[in-house]
């Protein structure tokens, strides 16, 4: 895309109508500012990483502020977060002096080299913290700051002229307000609010302090280039290109879901521990269907006695019995029966249980029947319930108290983010130390409860650890989307880290388990732009406690129809899934032609298309949410594929997966999918 065409379809058409505005974007080469690697992707309309796990503004948002910012050009400008220095460029166009404070000297030092590179002689950078302004320069007409602070600091309200406007955007870390603050008089400012942004936390004596918003120190192994060079755009039918035929090549045609190559798939996986199965939406059928062979040879062949997957613990556990031949447990509850319910209630995933209890009854060595586990932590009450529930069987004394601190929770019920959104006000009790508490307390009577049932105990123990988890989770996540994902899959691994040491414990020898994961948890973040932020998953604990031990499949697809909703909570809907942007991944394994395929790339066989497939891509990523009408923005990332995964499997058109019924509340709980009579 060029200067010209972002600035037509990204700023025009979304509002942007200054004409000094417009100018000044089309006068500023956004390519100058950015790593070397990315300059491909500069006028592109999405934020970019730069160094130090910070990012360049999208181009819409610079222009935004901008405009906001009511510049004359005249006005002195300071600028908090200098970032890569391409925003104080474009202010620089506008106004006549621009002063620029970034916290990382790295980044202060490559700004005001580029800045000087590209003339502008107006702008000074200064390496600081620039929720104190820079008082020498004061007052300025216009103050922006590009990164999210908790409030507007005092400071910049000081140093803000009689007539002079802020604009900043500000609340917890993972969405923001846009505000702009005007100063009508000495002692009076009027703000307006602008709308919803995300931007990297500001931190400093008047921001965020360093622990709370930053993010940990990003991964050295992102998106390595080794060959440098403009990407070649392919338009829809036109002939496979060098990477695509070198593609098409190297990956095993896979000619159905029964296919011979599963067996080479197999041998690949050797006597790995865990192997980890991605998905690239939460609605594809094949995805499902491959998965379940997948996971049908794993267990009659290489001795997995575990499925281990992204759902919560209380709803898996209710399969789990059904899948063990378990007598149930009496609840008032069905599983998978919240939002998204097509996630597991669907006929995919019925056709792997029924497969594992007719496994399980009729094939499994005595001692070795699989069991089916839920990784997530969305469960807080349902697991308190049980815990609660499970005391009141074993130990009425303790329950009482379990009752009594999980109390601390019960106002947030029916909106647990509320919880978090409080906490962060400071207006209220936290519950941390109730429900570590409740934790702790279950796992000193082991020895004294393990003897009633084991089982239950494992059950009652893990739903305490979803307790915990999930209040740290939803304390956690106002103040960082990458910590409280990071929480959240580091309590997935940690969920499979003791369940693999349940399973040895219980049956002896190594244990062996596969995991159903989306993609995003799967493939090694570090791999990827979520890794720059500074996020781990599963897939990159899983590599760094198991090393080749750990087996990482990712699944894709170019088009077809998807179960997804347009919006959380919203209904299921089958959506067509648009075929994939020319830059990405999934072009290119459409480019390569095979309707189905393989493509292992450990082996140094595939070095070749390897080498060739490390420049970083786009990777589309659907969850349970699809929006096809913002999909570059909500479901494209940069990745680097061949280190994200050790194979990947390939569906050139897919199918949604089939929802089944979901029942009423007051259902026999014999059967984990029974519906509604
Ligand atoms: N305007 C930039 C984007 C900036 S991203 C561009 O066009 O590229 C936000 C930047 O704010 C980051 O570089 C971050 O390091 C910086 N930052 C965060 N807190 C800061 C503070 N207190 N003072 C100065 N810079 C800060």
């Amino acid at each position: 895309m060029t200067r010209q065409q972002m600035i037509d379809r990204d700023l025009r058409r979304r509002g942007i109508r200054d004409p000094r505005v417009l100018a000044a974007m089309a006068a500023v080469a956004r390519d100058a500012f950015l790593p070397a690697e990315l300059t491909e992707f500069a006028y592109e309309d999405r934020p970019l990483p730069i160094a130090l796990g910070q990012t360049i503004s999208q181009p819409y948002i610079v222009a935004l502020m901008a405009q906001a910012l009511r510049l004359d050009p005249g006005d002195r400008v300071l600028e908090i977060g200098t970032g890569s220095g391409y925003a104080a460029a474009v202010l620089a166009e506008l106004a006549r002096e621009v002063y620029t404070v970034e916290r990382h000297a790295e980044l202060a030092a490559a700004a005001r080299h580029a800045l000087a590179a590209q003339g502008y002689v107006r702008v000074e950078v200064r390496h600081g913290d620039g929720t104190l302004g820079w008082a020498e320069h004061a007052p300025f007409d216009a103050i922006v700051v590009a990164a999210g602070g908790p409030e507007v600091p005092p400071a910049l309200l000081e140093q803000l002229a009689v007539g002079g406007r802020l604009v900043m955007p500000v609340g917890p870390p993972r969405l923001q307000e846009l505000v702009r603050v005007t100063r009508h008089a000495d002692d009076e400012y009027v703000r307006e609010d602008l709308g919803q942004v995300v931007f990297v936390p500001l931190i400093g004596a008047q921001g965020w302090a360093e622990r709370e918003g930053e993010s940990p120190p990003p991964r050295p192994t992102i998106l390595p280039r080794r060959n440098p060079g403009p990407l070649r755009a392919h338009a829809p039918g036109s002939r496979p290109h060098a990477v695509a035929r070198l593609l098409a090549e190297c990956a095993e045609p896979l000619t159905g879901i029964e296919d011979a190559a599963l067996g080479a798939l197999l041998e690949r996986v050797g006597d790995a521990r865990v192997v980890l199965l991605g998905e690239a939406t939460h609605g594809t059928s094949e995805f499902y269907r491959l998965r379940t062979r997948l996971t049908q040879e794993l267990i009659l062949r290489r001795g997995f006695t575990a499925v281990a997957v992204e759902a919560d613990w209380p709803d898996a556990a209710a399969v789990d019995r059904y899948v063990r031949a378990l007598p149930p447990r009496p609840r008032r509850w069905a599983p998978f029966a919240r939002f998204p319910t097509w996630m597991w209630r669907n006929r995919e995933t019925q056709a792997l249980v029924e497969w594992l209890r007719v496994y399980n009854l009729e094939h499994a060595p005595p001692g070795r029947r699989v069991r089916f586990a839920g990784l997530d932590l969305y469960s807080l009450f349902t697991s308190a319930h049980e815990v609660v529930r499970y005391l009141d069987r074993v130990d009425p004394e303790a329950a009482a108290a379990a009752r009594e601190r999980y109390g601390c929770l019960t106002p947030w019920q029916a909106d647990p983010a509320a919880y978090g959104r409080a906490a962060r006000r400071g207006r209220m009790r936290l519950c941390e130390r109730e429900v570590v508490a409740t934790l702790r307390e279950l796992l000193a009577r082991r020895v004294a409860y393990a003897a009633e049932d084991g089982d239950d105990f494992v059950d009652a123990t893990q739903n305490a650890r979803v307790v915990a988890g999930a209040e740290a989770y939803y304390r956690t996540m106002y103040y960082g989307a990458t910590a409280s994902w990071n929480l959240r899959d580091q309590h997935m691994f940690d969920t499979l880290e003791t369940l693999l040491a349940h399973v040895r414990a219980e049956q002896g020898g190594e244990a062996r388990i596969v995991v159903w994961e989306h993609n995003s948890h799967v493939g090694d973040a570090a791999a990827t732009e979520l890794g720059v932020r500074g996020e781990h998953n599963v897939g990159h604990l899983a590599r760094a406690r198991h090393g080749a031990g750990a087996y990482l499949i990712g699944f894709g697809t170019d088009r077809g129809v998807v179960a997804a909703a347009h919006d959380w909570d919203a209904p299921m809907e089958r959506m067509r899934v648009r075929p994939a942007h020319p830059e990405s991944y999934e072009r290119l394994f459409h480019d390569a032609g095979h309707p189905a395929a393989l493509l292992p790339l450990r082996e140094p066989a595939r070095a070749a298309v390897r080498d060739e497939l490390l420049a970083p891509r786009l990777e589309r990523a659907i969850g349970v949410v699809y929006r096809p009408d913002r999909e570059l923005e909500s479901h494209y990332f940069q990745a680097v594929l061949p280190a994200q995964f050790d194979e990947y499997v390939w569906f050139d058109e897919t199918t949604a997966v089939e929802p089944l019924p979901v029942p009423g509340a007051e259902l026999p709980p014999e059967h984990p999918f029974a519906a509604a009579p």
